[in-house]
C-alpha cells in the first residue's frame, strides 16, 4: 500500500470512499480482507492523524453524500478520534505515565529471560500464533491494520501472550503510520480494561474467523477469558482545555508541526506571515526504533505542506529550542503561530523547546481549531456522552445535513 503524504491525496482517497462511507461502511466494516484489499474503509488514517486533511472535510464530504442516518457509523468512528484526543487533554498525566510505565517495563523484561523471548517472539513475529504473527508482519511492511485486527492483536498480547499492554502499545508506535498518542495509548487501555474500567476485549477464535471470511482460525490457542487489568486509581481530571492564545505582532513565522499539516484558509487572513518552518517529532514517538514508514510519511506531509510557502523552508527534527531561536532572530520574528499541539510527541518537542524560547523572549501563538473546541468539552468521559451530541456538535459547526 503506497502512502503518498499529501493533501490531495488525502482527498483523492476521500473522494473514492465517499460511495462506500454510507450503508456499505456500516455492513462490512469489521471485515478484515487482507493488505492491499483493505476495501470496506477508508484508510484516511495516516491524513487525518496528520491533519493533511480534517476531521471537519471528511464529515462534510460524507455529510453532503449521506443521510446521518446511513452514515451514522462512520461519522461516529471520526468522532471517536475527537473523543480520544479530547479526552487525552483532559488527563495529559495518562500520557506522561505510559511513558514512564514503558520506561519501567522495557528495564523489567530486560532482566526476565522468558518475558523477554516472549517479547523478542511476538515482535519478530514468531508466536506460533499465525494470524497474529501475520499482522506483525503486514503491521511492520505496510505501516497499517485493520481496526479489528489492531483490537485481536491487543488482545492477544496481553490476555494470550500476557505481555505489558504498553510494550504493545509501543510497538504499534513504532510501526503505525497513523500512531496517535491518545487514539493507540487510549484504544490499548480499553483493551486492557483500563479505560471503562472492569471492560476489556477478548479476542476469539470464531470471531477471527469470521470477519478474516476464514483466511486464519486460531481455534485453540487464545486464551478464553479476560480479567480486566487493573491499576491504582488516578482518573482526577487535572487540566483546563485549551483556548486560541493570539498574541498581537507585527510578523509572524509559521511553525508547522506533525499533527497539523493543513495551512489553507484556518489562520486569520490579516496576520502578516513571514516564514513557515516544519517540526518533526516523529523520534518522539518512542525511545526504541521508529519504522521508516513513519518517519517518511511524516517528513512528506510536512515538506508538502511548506511547499506553498517557498522552496527553502526549514524542517527541524532535533534541538528543537536552539534551531528555532536560530530561525527566528535569522528572520527577525519574535512570534511563533502554529496550530495547537494536543498531549503527544510534538507538544514534548514544544516544551522542550519552551524555556530557551521564552528567555530570548520568543512567544507562541497557537490556534485551536473549531472542531476541537467544541468536541473536547464532552470528551471527559465515555464516549457516549460525545455520541448524543453529535447531531448538536455539527449544527454548531455549521456543517449541512444532507
Ligand atoms: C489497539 C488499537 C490501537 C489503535 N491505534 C491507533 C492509532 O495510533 N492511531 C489512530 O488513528 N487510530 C488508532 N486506532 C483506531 C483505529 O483502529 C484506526 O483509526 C483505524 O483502523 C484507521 O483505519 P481507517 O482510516 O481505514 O478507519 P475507518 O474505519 O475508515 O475510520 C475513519 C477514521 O476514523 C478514525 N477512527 C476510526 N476508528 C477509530 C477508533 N476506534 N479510535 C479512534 N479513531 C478512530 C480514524 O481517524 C479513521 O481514519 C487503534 C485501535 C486499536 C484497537
Amino acid at each position: 500500500m503506497a502512502m503518498v503524504a499529501t493533501r490531495e491525496e488525502g482527498l483523492n482517497r476521500l473522494d473514492i470512499f465517499l460511495n462506500i462511507s454510507g450503508s456499505n461502511y456500516t455492513q462490512f466494516r469489521n471485515y478484515d480482507y487482507g493488505p492491499n484489499n483493505h476495501k470496506s474503509v477508508s484508510l484516511l488514517s495516516p491524513y487525518l492523524r496528520h491533519r493533511l486533511i480534517t476531521e471537519r472535510e471528511v464529515v462534510s464530504s460524507v455529510l453532503a453524500k449521506h443521510s446521518l442516518r446511513d452514515s451514522e457509523k462512520y461519522i461516529q468512528e471520526v468522532f471517536w478520534r475527537s473523543y480520544f484526543k479530547g479526552w487525552m487533554e483532559h488527563r495529559p498525566y495518562v500520557w506522561e505515565k505510559y511513558k514512564s510505565e514503558l520506561n519501567n517495563q522495557l528495564g523489567l523484561i530486560s532482566k526476565n529471560k522468558f518475558l523477554n523471548i516472549a517479547y523478542e517472539q511476538a515482535l519478530a513475529g514468531q508466536t506460533g500464533i499465525k494470524c497474529f504473527d501475520f499482522w506483525v508482519n503486514e503491521l511492520k511492511e505496510t505501516g497499517y491494520l485493520h481496526n479489528h485486527a489492531r483490537m485481536w492483536f491487543a488482545s492477544i498480547w496481553i490476555f494470550t501472550l500476557k505481555l505489558p499492554w504498553e510494550l504493545g502499545a509501543d510497538f504499534f508506535l513504532c510501526n503505525l503510520i497513523d500512531g496517535d498518542a491518545a487514539s493507540n495509548t487510549l484504544s490499548w487501555r480499553w483493551v486492557a480494561g483500563l479505560h471503562t474500567k472492569g471492560k476489556s476485549y477478548l479476542a476469539r477464535a470464531d470471531n477471527i474467523e469470521r470477519f478474516t471470511c476464514g483466511r486464519f482460525n486460531p481455534k485453540g490457542q487464545l486464551e478464553d477469558s479476560a480479567d480486566p487489568l487493573s491499576e491504582p486509581e488516578y482518573d482526577i481530571i487535572d487540566n483546563v482545555l485549551p483556548a486560541s492564545d493570539l498574541h498581537q505582532a507585527d510578523k509572524y513565522l509559521l511553525l508547522v508541526h506533525e499533527d497539523d499539516c493543513q495551512t489553507e484558509q484556518c489562520f486569520p487572513e490579516n496576520l502578516n506571515i513571514t516564514g513557515a518552518v516544519g517540526l518533526q517529532s516523529t523520534a518522539l514517538r518512542s525511545v526504541n526504533t521508529i519504522n521508516k514508514n513513519i518517519s517518511e510519511f511524516a517528513r512528506g506531509a510536512l515538506e508538502s505542506s511548506l511547499m506553498k510557502f517557498g522552496p527553502d523552508n526549514k524542517i527541524i527534527e532535533k534541538d528543537w529550542a536552539s534551531e528555532l531561536l536560530s530561525i527566528c532572530k535569522k528572520q527577525g520574528v519574535r512570534n511563533i503561530l502554529m496550530h495547537y499541539a494536543p498531549t503527544g510527541p510534538t507538544a514534548d518537542a514544544i516544551k522542550k523547546a519552551m524555556p530557551l524560547l521564552l528567555e530570548n523572549q520568543i512567544e507562541i501563538s497557537y490556534i485551536l481549531r473549531e472542531w476541537d473546541k467544541e468536541i473536547w468539552p464532552f470528551a471527559n468521559k465515555g464516549f457516549f456522552k460525545v455520541k448524543k451530541k453529535i447531531p448538536k456538535i455539527l449544527e454548531s459547526l455549521n456543517i449541512r445535513l444532507s
